[in-house]
């Protein structure tokens, strides 16, 4: 790398605020990598992940003098290889329906991002169903309509209160019936209440399963990036409640630090199938490693 490779980013991220300084070149020494870890660490990478971050920076360098742009990049440069791997579209079967559960704890933007990739399948050409499957929710099942009614497809819903399998079960049914390319599935997401949402989330997998012994295709995860390292644990909850096979972090637009991306990565190395960055339904993006490494890192 050389002075010039700096991100060409007009907002300094934090890190780049940080070791900004006035020196001109810093010795890349144990005192620096330190500072640099606990950078890390601020931005919600975790104890773990920064300090890996921070090992590999320091291999082949250590002890080298280095210009601030030339360490942000070196820096980005590692981000970015930890990152590369997990980058991945969410994957499309010939399978018809192919059938995604969505799951996730209330408030992570479950719903929202239902309704956005929902939106992209349609524009992709694929037919779309929706299963409004947090039953217990009635303002739940009302914005899931809400999202369906703007992606213009078509949301099933079941009374307040009735079992969400059962839901489930017709809804693959009726997406079997109708040649549905893709069947989204929404889940209740009462953390609160662990053993019950795990029995629930069984069934929905039993009833499914019995349909077609290949679904649930996909189950995603949807995190909150703004809830920082408690991510981590949702990933170890919903993993044995649910066999995740992919993420989606939302609200990448605010003022939440990333890191957890990194750590989630480095921990679990589960896809990530896209990001969401806004309220609005086109605010959901494929996942760039190389640019969000370069926006953290700043
Ligand atoms: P659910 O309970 O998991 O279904 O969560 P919702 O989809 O209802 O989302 C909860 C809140 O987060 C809503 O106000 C959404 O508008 C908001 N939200 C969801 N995704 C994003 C995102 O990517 N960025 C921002 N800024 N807000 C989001």
């Amino acid at each position: 790398a050389s002075d010039n490779t700096a991100p060409a980013k007009p907002e300094p991220g934090l890190l780049g605020r940080v070791i900004g300084g006035s020196a001109p070149r810093r010795v890349l020494d144990d005192d620096m990598l330190e500072q640099l870890e606990d950078l890390l660490i601020a931005a919600d990478m975790g104890v773990d992940t920064a300090g890996r971050v921070t090992a590999n920076l320091a291999e082949g360098r250590f002890g080298r003098k280095m210009s601030v742009p030339e360490i942000k990049s070196a820096l980005a440069s590692e981000v970015a290889r930890i990152m590369e791997p997990v980058a991945k579209p969410l994957p499309l079967y010939a399978a018809r329906p192919q059938v995604v559960l969505v799951v996730g704890v209330n408030g992570a933007g479950k719903t929202t991002t239902i309704g956005k990739l929902a939106s992209q399948f349609r524009a992709a050409g694929k037919s779309v169903m929706i299963a409004a499957g947090d039953t217990f929710r009635a303002a739940a099942v009302e914005q899931l309509q809400v999202w369906g009614q703007r992606a213009g497809v078509p949301v099933l819903t079941a009374p307040e209160g009735s079992d969400p399998a059962s839901l489930a079960h017709d809804a693959l049914v009726q997406a079997r019936t109708e040649g549905v390319d893709l069947l989204m599935i929404d889940t209740a997401g009462r953390l609160q209440n662990r053993t019950d949402l795990m029995e629930e989330l069984a069934k929905i997998l039993r009833v499914l399963r019995k349909l077609d012994p290949d679904a649930p295709h996909n189950t995603l995860l949807v995190l909150d990036a703004t809830t920082g390292q408690n991510a981590l644990n949702q990933v170890e909850i919903f993993r044995k409640l649910a066999d995740v096979s992919g993420l989606v972090m939302t609200k990448l637009d605010g003022t939440a630090r990333g890191g957890v991306l990194v750590a989630l990565a480095d921990r679990f190395g589960l896809p990530i199938h896209a990001i969401g960055v806004g309220e609005q339904i086109d605010d959901l993006q494929a996942f760039d490693p190389e640019e969000f490494a370069q926006a953290l890192i700043g």
